[in-house]
């Protein structure tokens, strides 16, 4: 269903379906009316796969995670070439301390 665009079929929807048939993840942020747009194979680099009503993405800009509308959509031929995409530049591990409480 590349046509797909009922935010309840999201639950039925895979990121691994995304990807198979080209959509592309449709993200905005109603406080800062930002959309961006990332691919799905982008995403399952980071993740494992899930239904796309399952993901949580958090807006780059506000930080906020409670405005964030997932959709997606299914480029046209027109869009090659000219639909602005976030791609993913690279992953940077970070390291961090974690502490426990001990007697001497
Ligand atoms: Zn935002």
């Amino acid at each position: 269903m590349p046509e797909m665009n009922i935010s309840k079929k999201l639950s039925r929807w895979s990121l691994e379906d995304a990807r198979e048939v080209g959509h592309v993840l449709v993200i905005r942020c109603g406080l800062c009316n930002i959309t961006r747009r990332f691919l799905p194979g982008d995403i399952l680099k980071l993740r494992k796969n899930t239904t796309l009503n399952r993901l949580k993405f958090v807006c780059q800009k506000c930080d906020k995670g409670t405005y964030i509308d997932v959709n997606v959509y299914y480029p046209s031929a027109g869009d090659i070439g000219k639909l602005p995409i976030r791609r993913l530049a690279g992953i940077r591990d970070v390291r961090m301390p974690i502490w426990r409480d001990e007697t001497l």
